[in-house]
């Protein structure tokens, strides 16, 4: 049966938990969802969800356990949101350790302090989604020569959702709405890549 790991450092991890499972049973297929923490966990899942929450604390805690590793050596895709966008990218405008997966670079809280989150209804994956944006990052730049990346969305002229491959970084939060359309979409192409 396919896994999917909600890590579980720091962050937003408990509402993603929850939406996921809830685009498993609407998907209606069979794939385990479980909270991991610790490399040996990460290692066996065949995707992985990074939620939002303090990208330094997070990629702090992924590289002292070694799970940045298992990742890579295995390949594991990986869903970012927020926090979790940030360490997808290769470079931010700060000095912090990265997954670095995504030839993205992004600006950490671009959109301003926690005060200045906002609601906006985006288009995605040939819908609206509710954008939920808290202390967001944007996107400043990706690789454009790379065949294998593909922005899913933009908002006022910057890119708030790409993919890579079958890592997905966004800017904002659905695991704060009860839409799970991007989880699906995740989940899906997970079950592509393995299957
Ligand atoms: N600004 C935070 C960071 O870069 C992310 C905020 C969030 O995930 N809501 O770590």
């Amino acid at each position: 049966m396919a896994k999917i790991g909600i890590l579980n450092l720091q962050g937003a991890v408990s509402e993603h938990y929850d939406l996921t499972k809830k685009a498993v049973k609407n998907l209606g297929v069979n794939v385990k969802v479980e909270s991991v923490r610790y490399a040996e966990d990460v290692e066996v899942c065949d995707g992985i969800i990074l939620s939002g929450g303090e990208s330094t604390v997070i990629g702090k805690l992924i590289c002292k356990r070694g799970i940045d590793k298992v990742i890579k050596d295995n390949n594991i895709p990986v869903f970012g949101t927020c926090a979790g966008m940030v360490l997808l990218s290769k470079k931010t405008d700060f000095n912090q350790p990265l997954l670095g997966l995504m030839d993205i670079s992004v600006k950490r809280n671009n959109y301003g302090r926690q005060k200045d989150s906002f609601e906006q209804p985006i288009d995605i994956l040939g819908q609206k989604f509710l954008g939920v944006f808290i202390r967001a990052p944007a996107l400043e730049s990706y690789d454009e020569t790379k065949e294998d990346i593909k922005v899913l969305s933009e908002y006022d002229g910057d890119i708030v959702a790409i993919q890579q491959g079958c890592n997905i970084a966004i800017s904002f939060h659905p695991e704060l709405t009860e839409d799970t359309l991007i989880h699906e979409y995740f989940i899906n192409e997970v079950l592509n890549k393995i299957n």
